[in-house]
């Protein structure tokens, strides 16, 4: 390792403890290479992360953050816990991000293997789902090809939201065992640079105004979305090279588990992509939850956004899903995230800080969905602190059109999936920032600070941000024997 020039408190400093972070840091130690490792959260270690919504029936908001999005195991510990995997017959990978643009498809699906192997060793469910039922899946694949509508369809390992916490308190445990440090409720303020050169990071503890200079050979940035706008600023401030980035807005789709038992049987998830007319924007399914329950997550600027997820067993009778349209800007506006915060601002106060919830009827009809009707709807809501209100207000027309044109495309796939009575509650938005610039080694364009995950735009999921870490460690494993040299 390179000689540090300043007093180095540690070889290396991750700031952030999702599954880019923790695979990462997993991985340095099965290489015996986990001398003096930092890993830093602004959130609460995996056991002491809990959402009061569940028990007080509405978004509390906690302070100082999010206990959804932040903490061991980031977005990951309340995730339905979705392990995308691949096709082998693929010779693309269509899911879950772009680390296989920086090494290559055969490379990331052979980190997707081992990672994969990692979360079974700690316990994940042995059992993969989409992999049978080929015909029916070729039926509707061909289905949605006629609507101009691709359906991708992928292994799934499915962990469910409470298994995911056993499963990433294992490898809390098993990183403590191992000597990794870790500091929770802490909050990386901002970068130490001198001479384009990562010299360490400013600290601050949750609650408290004093500031720590904590100083290290190597910085890692794995701050997901949470820590996109922060990641923004960082660029902004030290001129780290970016790439325009894009941002996903779009609603959550409740309907009836009956109509999509189709798509649930034989895929668990399918992700459905089109370009409707007139704007030809990409429109895509995520993250579908059968039987499951629509959420909420609090982001910075107090910011409501809509999510939602499902258990192993406790089990609802709808099934959600987002509905995102990618927008891209060019000069000489390019402020993806700014936009989509203030397009979620103008909804939250529509609901009066709360997420808005609309019947697909009325929205077709031009008129606010009202309380009496959400009782009376036949798809009844699964997040109770949604609010009935009018989307359209406030969510732009380019988008909705995007959505409705979207969704009347689907229903000719899936019957049903224009129902009136369907849900939709915004702002479901994904914030990925600007990508920021990175080489081979995942290096930006500071010397030894680098970027993985969701926050630079480089992953959009948990297998292929637990993919990145995995492949960070070797990266940074291998320049040091060259460094030695
Ligand atoms: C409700 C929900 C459900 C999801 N379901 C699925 C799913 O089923 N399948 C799937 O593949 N993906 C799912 N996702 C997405 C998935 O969780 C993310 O893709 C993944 O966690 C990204 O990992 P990451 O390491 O890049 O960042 P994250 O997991 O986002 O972790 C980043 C961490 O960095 C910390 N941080 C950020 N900035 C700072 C700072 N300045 N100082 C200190 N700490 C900081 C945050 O507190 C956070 O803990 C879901 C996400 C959510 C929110």
């Amino acid at each position: 390792m390179k000689e540090c020039d300043f007093m180095c408190n540690y070889d290396l400093i991750v700031v952030g403890m999702g599954p880019s972070s923790i695979f990462l840091a997993y991985e340095l130690v099965m290489k015996n290479k986990a001398k003096n490792v930092l890993l830093i959260d602004e959130g609460k270690p995996v056991e002491k992360r809990c959402c009061p919504v569940e028990k007080m029936g509405e978004c509390m908001k906690c302070k100082p953050f999010c206990n959804i999005t932040s903490g061991f195991s980031g977005a990951g510990a309340f995730s339905d816990g979705k392990l995308s995997l691949y096709n082998e017959e693929d010779d693309d990978i269509y899911v879950g991000g772009n680390l296989h643009r920086y090494i290559g498809v055969e490379k990331t699906k052979r980190l997707i293997d081992y990672a994969d192997n990692v979360y079974l060793k700690f316990g994940a469910d042995k059992h993969l789902e989409g992999i049978e039922h080929k015909e029916e899946i070729d039926k509707l694949k061909k289905k949605a090809k006629k609507e101009d509508i691709n359906l991708i369809g992928i292994p799934i390992r499915h962990l469910g939201t409470e298994k995911s916490h056993e499963i990433y308190k294992k490898i809390q445990d098993f990183l403590e065992e191992n000597n990794i440090n870790m500091m929770y409720e802490t909050v990386v303020e901002d970068l130490i640079i001198e001479e384009n050169e990562i010299k360490g990071v400013r600290t601050r503890k949750a609650n408290d105004t004093k500031t720590e200079d904590l100083f290290a050979k190597k910085v890692v940035l794995a701050v997901g979305r949470k820590g996109a706008d922060w990641l923004s600023r960082m660029c902004d401030k030290y001129k780290i090279k970016t790439e325009p980035g894009a941002v996903d807005i779009g609603v959550r789709y409740e309907l009836k588990d009956e109509v999509m038992e189709s798509v649930n049987k034989y895929l668990y998830e399918g992700k459905f992509i089109g370009r409707p007319y007139p704007f030809r924007d990409k429109v895509r399914t995520f993250c579908q939850n059968p039987s499951g329950f629509v959420s909420e997550e609090v982001y910075d600027d107090n910011l409501s956004l809509v999510n939602g997820h499902s258990y192993k067993d406790k089990k609802s009778t709808n099934t959600n899903l987002a509905i995102l349209v990618s927008h891209n800007f060019k000069n000489p506006f390019n402020k993806p995230i700014e936009y989509g915060k203030n397009v979620a601002k103008n909804l939250n106060e529509l609901g009066n800080g709360a997420i808005l919830v609309q019947r697909l009827g009325d929205i077709q009809r031009g008129k606010r969905t009202w309380q009496e009707e959400l009782d009376e709807n036949e798809v009844i809501p699964t997040l109770k602190s949604a609010v009935p209100g009018d989307i359209t207000f406030a969510i732009g027309y380019r988008t909705m059109t995007d959505i409705i044109m979207f969704i009347n495309a689907m229903d000719k796939i899936i019957e049903g999936f224009a129902d009136p009575h369907n849900l939709l509650y915004a702002p479901e938005i994904k914030f990925y920032s600007n990508k920021v610039f990175i080489d081979e080694n995942f290096e930006t364009s500071i010397k030894d600070l680098y970027c993985i995950g969701d926050g630079g735009g480089m992953t959009r999921g948990l297998m292929m941000a637990s993919a990145a870490g995995v492949q960070m460690a070797r990266n940074i494993i291998e320049l040091e024997i060259k460094e030695e040299k």
